[in-house]
């Protein structure tokens, strides 16, 4: 017997897809994000959504141990060739994809055969620790900033009209294509490197923010396809150079109330935000493997780039990995903390959880911040190095109970083993050659 749920998600189904169909849409990309940080996809024919939300779409668990090359490593429970997923799309996020005529996308959650939350789904993660903060009172906002890199380059000099001017369909394009689709973009400009941009779209809930990354890194591929260009997310694209970062801001609410700000903490923040800024910040060595996954984010996370590569915080300081923002005057609800020394090699869905699972944690232990760091903490011996490889921060990884317990078992060591085997594969490379190897896969 097929539960009233069901039913009634496939009744709506059934309204979105003669809706889209009308539209002209075709077929649907069912997507989810793998501990590589691949976006892995399947499509269904617009006719077979409904189908898809009653029974699921099956997939291999293989992907939840495969790496950015495509090869697969194993864990002590994933891995192999046996067993079967089923994907279930997210109804609420279904979005006719403005730059891919005849397409829509929706994000899914993977569940069993037998209909029990896979515990390898790094989307059902993401919402339980959400869920997790909401027992406590505490919704999360929070919004990824994407940065990429096209080639060929450009001429004009950074965060320069000229480049605007220069690819001025490009970027209209993208603009156009992310608010035809109900993004709620805030600004977008051209970055440090030749080619680069960034563009940064309103905060939503944790896993809405990780859906919305993946729907804002799809755009501008096809749109930059559309251009002929060819789109970089990955951490570093020239070694040696300025890299593309992935941060995250977030805030804290309760009651309708913005708890980085009215409060009597360092900035007006308030306790509660305190303690949980505290918790991530202690646990950013850790909270690295998840968030700067790659050997090429550590390419990238180097002092003195603006990607945070150091262990502080500081009130609108770029070289903090910690950056407090605390609102213009008459804007006070804009307050917010920014992650910086995260980049887009990391899965968002589990970006968000592992925040947030580092935050409760702050928050059970009443954890204070340090003094606050202005100026570059490059010139300050007195400053703690963020780690700077991906063992090593593999290594905090694996030593942290708090995120061993809010992943799970499960989830927990199949990401560690596609950490290290990332870490393996890319052993005694040169930086050219990771940067080459992993700057086009993301
Ligand atoms: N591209 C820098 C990074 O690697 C960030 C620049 C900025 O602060 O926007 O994180
Ligand atoms: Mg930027």
């Amino acid at each position: 017997m097929r539960s009233q749920q069901t039913r009634e998600r496939e009744q709506r189904a059934r309204q979105e897809a003669a809706r889209l169909g009308a539209e002209g849409v075709r077929a649907v990309a069912l997507t989810f994000v793998d501990n590589a940080g691949i976006t892995r996809v399947k499509a269904v024919p617009t006719a077979r959504l409904a189908a898809a939300v009653a029974r699921g779409v099956g997939a291999s668990p293989c992907f939840d141990v495969f790496l950015v090359d495509d090869s697969a490593t194993a864990s002590r429970d994933s891995g192999g060739p046996d067993g079967d997923l089923r994907l279930f799309p997210d109804l609420d996020r279904l979005t006719v994809l403005a730059a891919q005529p005849g397409w829509a996308w929706a994000p899914v959650e993977r569940y069993d055969q037998a209909g029990a939350e896979h515990p390898g789904c790094q989307r059902l993660f993401a919402r339980r620790m959400a869920a997790r903060a909401a027992e406590r009172g505490i919704s999360l906002r929070m919004g990824f900033e994407t940065e990429w890199t096209v080639s060929p380059a450009l001429e004009g000099p950074a965060y320069g009209m000229a480049r605007l001017v220069e690819r001025s369909a490009y970027m209209n394009d993208v603009v156009t294509a992310l608010v035809e689709q109900g993004v709620n973009v805030l600004q977008i400009h051209p970055e440090y490197n030749e080619g680069q941009f960034e563009v940064s779209v309103a905060p939503s809930d944790p896993v809405g923010a990780a859906d919305l990354a993946v729907l804002v890194r799809e755009t501008i591929r096809a749109v930059s396809l559309r251009h002929e260009l060819t789109p970089y997310f990955g951490p570093i694209v020239t070694a040696g150079g300025v890299g593309n970062g992935g941060h995250l801001h977030l805030s804290l609410w309760q009651d309708g109330r913005n708890l980085c700000r009215g409060g009597d903490g360092p900035f007006a923040m308030t306790a509660t935000s305190e303690a949980f800024l505290a918790g991530v910040l202690s646990a950013l060595p850790a909270l690295l493997a998840v968030g700067a996954p790659s050997p090429a984010s550590y390419l990238r996370l180097e002092p003195s780039r603006w990607a945070g590569a150091f262990q502080c915080w500081g009130l609108e300081n770029r070289e903090a990995a910690l950056r407090f923002i605390a609102g213009a005057p008459d804007d006070p609800d804009a307050a917010n903390a920014e992650v910086k020394c995260f980049d887009p090699a990391a899965n968002p869905y589990l970006v968000v959880g592992a925040v947030i699972a580092a935050g409760l944690a702050g928050l059970d232990a009443k954890a204070s911040l340090p003094e606050p760091v202005s100026g570059d903490p490059a010139h300050d011996s007195g400053q703690q190095r963020l780690p700077a490889s991906l063992p090593e921060a593999l290594a905090h990884f694996s030593a942290s109970q708090t995120l061993r317990e809010a992943m799970g078992t499960r989830l927990f060591e199949a990401f560690a083993a596609v950490r290290h085997a990332e870490a393996a594969l890319f052993e005694g490379r040169s930086p050219q050659e990771i940067a080459d190897a992993t700057r086009g896969r993301y």
